[in-house]
């Protein structure tokens, strides 16, 4: 049986659980398809927001990358790195390349607030100030010199969260993190004290997770305050909606939990402070050359619960102000984009063209298909998803040469093995383990079992995953035998008549090794990461 080709468009989590997907439910089919995944990135490195989103004191969600290298290192995987669809190559090359390719690039673009004063510096998005302290090879380690004394982080989900944490907590506790060296030392150097965490609705609907709303209350030398009265369920809320939130909702009845513990726990006088307020909205970020303050209006819901401002405004004294109102995904060139919902237009994963009809052979998984929602372990699911659909239009497809297709969505059945070439890219043959699958590995470990749990797997889903595992090494067997991993795909072919040269696993390897050496010649914790791309490149690059 000829091997299905599949590109994937990014290797972070939604990309590298659609190639796990894709191997473990080709195995099972049957008979069983023989497949090959290609997982391309516009950059060198691996892992998208595991490794240039989680924030770097987040140890254990981090460790997910360790799950998703088992993927990469799976035998009919392999990684192509500093390869971008828009500027190496274009939608038209993939899909002349592969029987059928999934997009899966995330949402990297901040939204906007769209209020006067956004654009004065001191003012940033979120995104960017958490691509610099997770070391994005797309900024300069020197972007943030964090003088400001008093900052106000906008909006109230994990990500507000997570910056507030960095901002507020004691640099000496990241020296053991991956976080870079010049990231870790502005921070030493930082002169922040204060951090407001301003939402514009109350507790019962901000969008965080208790587990790291509760985190920010345990920090050393930071006390936790909250507005006066804003915990008040009632007193913003007429409709009591509010408060029946907190009685029914295992969400909001946790976050309130938290939220009125601070609000009755009188100040310690820490050297630093973090500040709750809620019902605020914010309407201009004043500055004449940089930002001076935030004026905020007082927000409340009417007896028909209807959100409004009421006129009442405060004037934050701020130097700088990280607007943290959710990401948005960047159409890719070509593909149909809706832009209403920043997403691709989609059904089940399968990317439906302007007529409402599925495009053959293309696919989407993760916050491009779905929107910036849901914790890691969501996008398992959700890639599982798009991967049955793709099969399953494999599996009803058309045999060589029929045209045209019988239904809409339909895969090109596999063409013939190109004719032998020069050798593939070196990387290791490593075969995903059986336990590997349910975010276990051989070691097995409470560390690993609570990463399954942050990313959001439950202890079904984990042991549904060991069997069907154990179900995949038996078909791959067979399986891969038919897949000849010496032959460079047309792909690999496309790239090097271009002149591209991939950044392949091994040269990733080598980046991961880079890291494990700082990390030692620091004196820091296991890995330390190098600070720009040009370090990325000396890495990797010839003669490294
Ligand atoms: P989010 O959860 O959607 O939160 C966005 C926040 O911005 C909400 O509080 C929203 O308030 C507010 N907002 C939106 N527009 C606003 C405006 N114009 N003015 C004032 N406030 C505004 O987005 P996120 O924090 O960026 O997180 C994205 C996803 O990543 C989430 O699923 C999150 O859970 C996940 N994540 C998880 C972790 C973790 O598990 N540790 C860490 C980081 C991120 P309204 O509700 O009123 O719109």
């Amino acid at each position: 049986m000829r091997t299905l080709e599949v590109a994937i468009v990014g290797s972070g989590p939604a990309g590298l659980y659609a190639a796990e997907a894709l191997i473990k439910q080709a195995a099972v089919l049957e008979p069983p398809q023989p497949i090959r995944v290609d997982v391309l990135d516009r950059l060198p490195t691996p892992y998208g927001l595991v490794r240039y989103g989680v924030a770097p004191d987040h140890k254990s969600i981090k460790s997910i990358a360790d799950y998703l290298r088992r993927v990469l290192e799976h035998e009919g995987v392999r990684f192509l790195g500093g390869v971008h669809l828009g500027e190496d190559v274009t939608r038209d090359d993939l899909l002349a390349s592969y029987d059928a390719v999934v997009y899966a690039t995330g949402a990297m673009r901040d939204r906007r607030l769209g209020i006067p004063g956004e654009d004065l510096p001191g003012s940033y998005a979120a995104t960017d100030f958490v691509n610099w302290y997770c070391g994005h090879p797309d900024v300069d380690p020197a972007a943030f010199s964090l003088d400001a004394e008093s900052v106000a982080v906008i909006g109230v989900g994990n990500v507000a969260v997570d910056v507030a944490r960095i901002l507020i907590r004691d640099p000496a506790e990241l020296r053991e993190t991956d976080i870079s060296q010049p990231v870790l030392e502005a921070l030493e150097a930082s002169k922040v004290r204060e951090v407001h965490v301003i939402g514009r609705r109350g507790p019962a609907q901000a969008k965080f997770t208790t587990k790291e709303l509760r985190e920010l209350g345990e920090l050393e030398g930071v006390d936790v305050v909250v507005g006066a009265g804003e915990h008040d369920l009632d007193a913003f809320d007429p409709t009591g909606e509010s408060a029946r939130l907190a009685q029914t909702d295992r969400h909001v009845r946790g976050n309130y939990a938290v939220i009125s513990g601070w609000a009755s726990r009188a100040p310690a006088g820490h050297p630093r402070r973090l500040t709750v307020r809620f019902w605020l909205r914010p309407t201009e970020i004043q500055g004449a050359e940089r930002v001076s303050g935030l004026i905020l209006e007082r927000t409340r819901l009417d007896d028909s619960g209807v959100f409004a401002g009421t006129g009442q405004q405060e004037t934050l004294d701020v130097q700088m102000v990280l607007r943290s109102v959710g990401y948005q995904s960047v159409p890719l060139l070509g593909l149909p984009f809706d832009q209403g919902s920043y997403t691709v237009p989609n059904e089940e994963g399968r990317v439906l063209g302007p007529d409402g009809q599925p495009l053959p052979g293309e696919y989407v998984a993760g916050w491009l298909k779905r929107g910036p929602t849901g914790v890691i372990g969501t996008n398992k699911s959700d890639a599982a998803q798009t991967v049955r659909a793709l099969l399953a239009d494999l599996a009803g497809g058309p045999g060589p040469g029929d045209v045209p297709l019988p239904r809409a969505g339909l895969l090109r059945m596999p063409a013939p093995a190109p004719a032998p070439a020069a050798t593939a890219a070196d990387k290791p043959a490593v075969v995903i383990e059986p336990g590997a699958a349910g975010g276990q590995s051989a070691a097995g470990g409470a560390g690993q079992a609570s990463a399954a749990a942050e990313a959001g797997l439950t202890a079904e889903e984990v042991a549904a995953e060991a069997a069907e595992v154990a179900a995949m090494e038996a078909a791959e067997a067979g399986a891969a035998e038919a897949t000849d991993l010496a032959v460079l795909s047309r792909f690999e072919q496309l790239l090097e008549a271009r002149g591209i040269r991939p950044v392949s696993y091994a040269d990733w390897l080598r980046i991961e090794a880079a890291e494990e050496e700082l990390a030692v010649s620091l004196g820091r914790g296991a890995r330390v990461k190098l600070p720009s791309r040009e370090h990325l490149h000396r890495a990797y690059g010839p003669g490294s």
